[in-house]
């Protein structure tokens, strides 16, 4: 298919509401190296991939045009620039997210399906999520939120002196200091952090962490415990309604409002994570933690 030319608007998406149907319109149609067709609407439930941070999987679903439903097989994040490279997904995107000359997609991926059946630019088509497994999602991602909110308070002594970075809640940043990588799965999550030598440098102790790690893991369960019975209202803020707008995730607590940049999805409740259990695994220079939802 030839590359398109015309540039369409951003994706405007419907999922930090956690709405999960929506009738779109078809903004762009193509196709990936492998033929299977690349579908852009001006809006959509559907959480892509972010490429830049993959910390929440694409949601699962399908796409229902002219009386016949396809899976969605991905979702991921494309962008159209000003020139005439048409759409670029994922790792192709040369620009930072939130650059103006470029329009950030949703790109639902389905199978090869004939030119004959896909849909054409212009035409309204039926997007739904698969409502339980973005269920599971949105609970591995707020309980991923607390566990770090946990861990930094559980945390906050081992720093031998005051750290630049604090949380929302007034807690050294443990999370944000050490971060690699964040994994959502649904009802759980695995974070890991390096404790290497820049972390040292600022002032972090993990050698004291090595003795205290399961004086550190009851503490993380308790307080996250604390917070799931107090079942505080969870939702997702945002100031426009694009992909690449900035969003952020917010938690009445009773420790106060906690607010994380976040471009993912949410329980509405604390209380919708029923019990959560975190196990540390310590390993050379890393930190690893499991989060596990019980809902
Ligand atoms: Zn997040």
């Amino acid at each position: 298919m030839t590359p398109t030319t015309v540039r369409p608007p951003a994706t405007e998406v419907l999922f930090p509401e956690g709405t999960s149907r929506a009738t779109a319109r078809v903004q762009l149609v193509d196709r990936d190296q492998d033929g299977r067709l690349l579908l852009v609407t001006d809006r959509t439930p559907f959480h892509p991939l972010d490429h830049t941070w993959p910390d929440q999987p694409a949601d699962r679903g399908t796409v229902t045009f002219g009386g016949t439903s396809h899976p969605v097989l991905d979702a991921l994040t494309g962008a159209v620039g000003p020139g005439a490279d048409g759409l670029l997904v994922a790792d192709a995107i040369p620009v930072r997210r939130g650059d103006p000359e470029w329009s950030f997609v949703a790109v639902h991926v389905l199978g090869p399906l004939d030119d004959a059946a896909a849909p054409v630019v212009g035409q309204d088509v039926e997007l739904a999520v698969d409502g339980e497994y973005r269920a599971g999602l949105s609970a591995g991602h707020t309980a991923c939120h607390l566990v770090a909110l946990a861990l930094n308070e559980a945390l906050a002594d081992l720093w031998t002196k005051q750290p630049r970075r604090t949380d929302c809640l007034g807690h050294p940043d443990f999370d944000q200091s050490a971060i690699t990588t964040s994994r959502i799965e649904p009802n759980g999550s695995v974070d890991t952090y390096r404790l290497g030598k820049s972390l040292r440098k600022s002032g972090f102790s993990a050698t004291a962490l090595t003795e205290r790690l399961d004086t550190v893991q009851h503490a993380v369960n308790a307080r996250v415990a604390q917070w799931i019975a107090a079942g505080g209202a969870a939702r997702v803020e945002r100031d426009e309604r694009h992909l690449d707008a900035r969003r952020w995730w917010t938690c009445a607590l009773p420790d106060g409002t906690a607010r994380i940049p976040c471009g993912g999805t949410h329980v509405a409740s604390t209380a919708a994570l029923g019990s959560v259990t975190v196990t540390l695994d310590l390993s050379a220079a890393e930190l690893t933690v499991h989060t596990h939802v019980t809902p």
